[in-house]
């Protein structure tokens, strides 16, 4: 069994769905490293080092995980780390075409990384940080959706924010 695994994403916040993850991934692997992706296509809410202290805060109580932030194209930080495998979950079907799509853009750019797929428990099917977000800004409860020790920072960042 390979060694380290590693789960890149733009964790914008991180969500249980994220956390249920890390946690299967974290069983399988000796080693789990979280890449808070830097650059994203998409527009944050978190700033990058928010982003990377809120991962941390979520998962410090797996012990094998380590969390930083990082740049460039994933396969190529997925090979700096000494490591060919990639992480990433699988929701409903509507992440099935994307997840295929960068996995085989991926495979093209390295054939040495390997994808993996793993899939969260049924309750965090349809969770997403863009749900988050929404809840977040219409000034609702987040608590079911991310770790009740993040919660208040995550919604006390978001005013900073307003
Ligand atoms: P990216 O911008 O790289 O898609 P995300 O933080 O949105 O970053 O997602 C990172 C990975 O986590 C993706 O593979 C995504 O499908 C997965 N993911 C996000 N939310 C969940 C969830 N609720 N359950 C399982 N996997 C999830």
């Amino acid at each position: 069994m390979k060694e380290i695994a590693i789960y890149p994403g733009t964790f914008d916040p991180i969500t249980n769905g994220h956390i249920d993850i890390i946690e299967r991934a974290a069983t399988i692997f000796n080693k789990v490293i979280i890449g808070v992706a830097e650059e994203t296509y998409k527009e944050c809410l978190f700033t990058l080092s928010e982003r990377v202290e809120l991962v941390k805060e979520g998962t410090k109580h797996i012990p094998n995980v380590h969390v930083e932030p990082f740049s460039g194209l994933a396969v190529n930080y997925v090979l700096e780390k000494d490591s060919s495998v990639m992480i990433r979950g699988l929701r409903a079907v509507s992440d099935f075409e994307y997840e295929l799509q960068i996995a085989l853009a991926n495979r093209t750019l390295s054939e040495e990384v390997e994808t993996i797929f793993l899939i969260p428990q049924s309750k965090y099917l349809y969770l997403s940080s863009s749900l988050v977000k929404q809840i977040i800004s219409t000034g609702g409860s987040i608590k079911e959706y991310v770790p009740r020790s993040i919660s208040d920072k995550m919604a006390a960042k978001f005013k900073e924010k307003q």
